[in-house]
């Protein structure tokens, strides 16, 4: 098979998740710019497959048998610019061999507080492929606030946006991507791009909601606060994440989605899991964490067989104990 991209056929998905579960794809594609990830998606279209779009693989779980058809993988699409100099979403960046992390550093502001400069745009470009870590960085850095609470998230910007990906505080306010995103440009159903303005997003809790949509990129929007202080708040939220979840070991984050309030009494997934005396069950390799209810984490061995046993166990051991069907927030991907 051709391809308009760099490609392998029956590849290890396993290694790029945060689970380490599951077999390999029939063939992964590997875009390294918006056009090339736009001709693949057209291609596989074309070849009569429906491409599953795998980012930072940070919230799925995929069978141990494998999968037909195409991966797209985002990796190769990691790059961030600042707007008025840096590339637009439909190229390359200027000179081919600039990096988006030195395009950066040429531009960091040398003061610790943000420029009183009227002009300055407090906006990052960034591919579908940045991983969400980077972003955060790179908006740290330059004393742009919006992304503190993000700190410690895994995965890439395009499944960030997909996901909606987001949390609540210790104060009890809810933040998600959303609230960072001015504009994101996507491959539609007809093979072109398209530019989804803020005001037309309709994003939902972990849902994206951007249909056959793929995000190819996105500009992010920031506020202007001290960097100080921008750096002293993803630090403090950093520390409350790796004080609650067990970030270390392999898991793919919270296993399912937080109940509708009104049905759980305000009891989050977690929470129900844990009073259901949830913890420390095991179905093979697969366990759910001591420290946090709602994590599902792989002792070393454990099969996406394993972990789909214990998802199901889970959810009957709430329903049979809370009367709450808990809906998982892992993406599924089964042939
Ligand atoms: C230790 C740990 C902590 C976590 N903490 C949080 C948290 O605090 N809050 C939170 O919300 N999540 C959290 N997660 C889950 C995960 O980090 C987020 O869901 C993240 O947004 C997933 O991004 P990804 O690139 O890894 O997506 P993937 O897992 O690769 O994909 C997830 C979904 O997005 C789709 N997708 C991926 N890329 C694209 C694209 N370019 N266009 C369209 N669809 C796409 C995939 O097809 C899939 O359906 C955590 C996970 C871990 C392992």
């Amino acid at each position: 098979m051709l391809w308009p991209c760099a490609s392998l056929p029956n590849a290890d998905l396993k290694g790029r998740t945060t689970l380490r579960v599951g077999g390999p794809v029939e063939w992964l594609l590997e875009p390294a710019n918006p056009d090339e990830l736009r001709k693949a998606i057209v291609a596989a279209r074309e070849a009569g497959f429906v491409p599953r779009l795998l980012g930072g693989g940070a919230n799925v779980v995929i069978d141990d048998v494998g999968l037909p058809g195409v991966v797209i993988a985002t990796d190769r699409l990691n790059r961030v610019f600042r707007p008025p100099s840096g590339p637009s979403l439909d190229g390359a960046p200027t000179g081919a061999d600039a990096g988006a992390a030195a395009l950066l550093d040429e531009l960091l502001p040398s003061s610790q507080m943000a420029p009183p400069d009227p002009s300055w745009d407090p906006r990052l470009i960034a591919w579908a492929g940045a991983p969400l870590p980077k972003l955060c960085r790179a908006a740290r850095d330059l004393g742009y606030s919006g992304l503190e609470k993000m700190a410690g998230v895994p995965g890439h910007l395009g499944g960030g946006i997909a996901m909606n990906a987001g949390g609540k505080s210790p104060d009890g306010t809810l933040w998600q991507m959303s609230d960072v995103v001015d504009m994101i440009r996507v491959v539609g159903a007809d093979g072109q791009f398209q530019d989804i303005l803020r005001a037309d997003w309709a994003p939902e809790y972990r849902d994206g909601r951007l249909g056959d949509g793929i995000v190819v990129g996105a500009v992010l929007s920031f506020e202007p606060r001290p960097k100080a202080q921008v750096i002293e708040d993803s630090k403090e939220y950093l520390r409350r994440k790796n004080a609650v979840q067990p970030v270390t070991e392999w898991s793919a984050g919270c296993v399912f989605k937080n109940p509708d309030p009104e049905l759980s009494g305000g009891k989050t997934a977690g929470l129900l899991v844990d009073e259901a005396g949830g913890k420390g069950r095991r179905h093979g390799g697969a366990e759910i964490s001591e420290r946090h209810g709602n994590f599902l984490v792989n002792r070393g061995e454990a099969t996406a067989a394993d972990v789909f046993g214990l998802i199901e166990e889970i959810q009957a051991l709430v329903a049979e104990k809370a009367g709450v069907v808990l809906e998982p927030e892992v993406k599924i991907w089964r042939s």
